[in-house]
């Protein structure tokens, strides 16, 4: 028999999922569609930015209160600025509040535990775990072999176990999830598959500038461990690869996004901007940066209508309402219609 939470334990904790406990004693059920191959071991990613909970740590939050009863999980915490250290404040993280000194909080602990390490940590790489504290010790699964080792943090993780995901965890594009242990097709998966404005494949795996890539109807996903798995589409996919924006854009860093009035994507280095009427252009650099400051699209400039370009040594973007220009002694000036 399970018995309820110590009260102390709920009381304390800011996100709240209040329930009578579950008295089930069995791990998560699998889902049918997964496949026989595993996702590789979460190499480690690190917090860099602010960003609200991730799908992925929602999906894992309800699997466990699914599971094991409804209990106290926390997600998320408020992001200092500039101080961005933990997978909570990008949302890949949860703390599911168990007291190591309380059996049954430590049976349901360690049942959890057992279950997600066990095979060669097989549905800790199916859920993109990247790594776990608990009661003193950490496990990550980006030094797997070395197993459970003391933790050395400030807190010993007495009152909660800890989890932090991969981006793929966090993105819910994991083989627990999408059924798919290939990046590029998670990601697929998770932007709806064939009903997707990608479309269906066309064509096997294949590279791209360094990147695993996969053509699709009316597009490409684009895989590398620096940017993730975003895709490209349409308009904008269209001049991307026709002129080989890479050399000047890098990979994507977002998928296609809607924007006032048109269509774009962000790359490590620029982006690509799309509507009905300009069509698709590249801007990127010191001239994108002077774009962006005056509100993007939304500014009097509205969307590019030529890719950078050089003109009597001057580099130069035209746009809708003025064209801004860049020189290494005045740097970027805009210049209105
Ligand atoms: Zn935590």
């Amino acid at each position: 028999m399970r018995r309820s939470l110590p009260a102390a334990v709920l009381a304390g904790a800011a996100c709240v999922a209040l329930g009578v406990p579950s008295a089930s004693a069995t791990p998560p059920p699998a889902p049918a569609h997964l496949p026989a191959a595993v996702d590789d071991l979460a190499d480690y990613e690190g917090a860099t930015t602010c960003a609200d909970v991730q799908p992925g740590t929602t999906a894992l939050r309800d699997l466990l209160l699914a599971t094991y009863g409804a209990q106290t999980i926390g997600t998320h915490r408020a992001c200092p600025a500039g101080a961005v250290s933990s997978e909570h404040h990008d949302g890949r993280a949860l703390d599911w509040m168990l007291d190591a000194g309380d059996p049954a909080d430590a049976a349901t602990a360690r049942e959890f535990l057992d279950w997600l390490l066990a095979d060669d940590a097989r549905n800790a790489r199916r859920l993109g775990v990247m790594y776990v504290i608990w009661d003193g010790q950490v496990w990550k699964s980006y030094r797997a072999a070395q197993g459970w080792q003391p933790y050395t943090g400030a807190s010993p993780h007495t009152d909660h176990v800890h989890l932090s995901l991969s981006h793929r965890g966090g993105a819910r594009e994991t083989s627990w999830w999408t059924g798919r242990t290939d990046p590029v097709e998670g990601h697929w998966v998770a932007l709806g598959a064939g009903d997707s404005s990608l479309g269906d494949p066309v064509g096997g795996p294949s590279r791209y500038a360094g990147a695993r890539t996969r053509s699709y109807e009316n597009g490409s996903i684009l895989w590398s461990d620096r940017t993730q798995a975003r895709g490209v589409s349409g308009a904008i996919a269209a001049a991307y690869f026709d002129d080989e924006l890479v050399d000047v854009l890098g990979l994507p860093v977002t998928d296609e996004l809607a924007v006032r009035g048109g269509r774009a994507n962000h790359f490590e280095t620029g982006s690509v901007y799309w509507s009905p009427s300009t069509g698709a252009y590249e801007v990127h650099g010191a001239i994108r940066a002077a774009w962006a400051g005056l509100g993007w699209e939304t500014s009097a400039l509205g969307f590019p209508t030529s890719d950078e370009h050089s003109r009597d040594g001057v580099r130069r973007s035209e746009f809708q309402g003025g064209v801004v220009t860049w020189t290494a002694a005045g740097g970027a000036q805009v210049r209105l219609h």
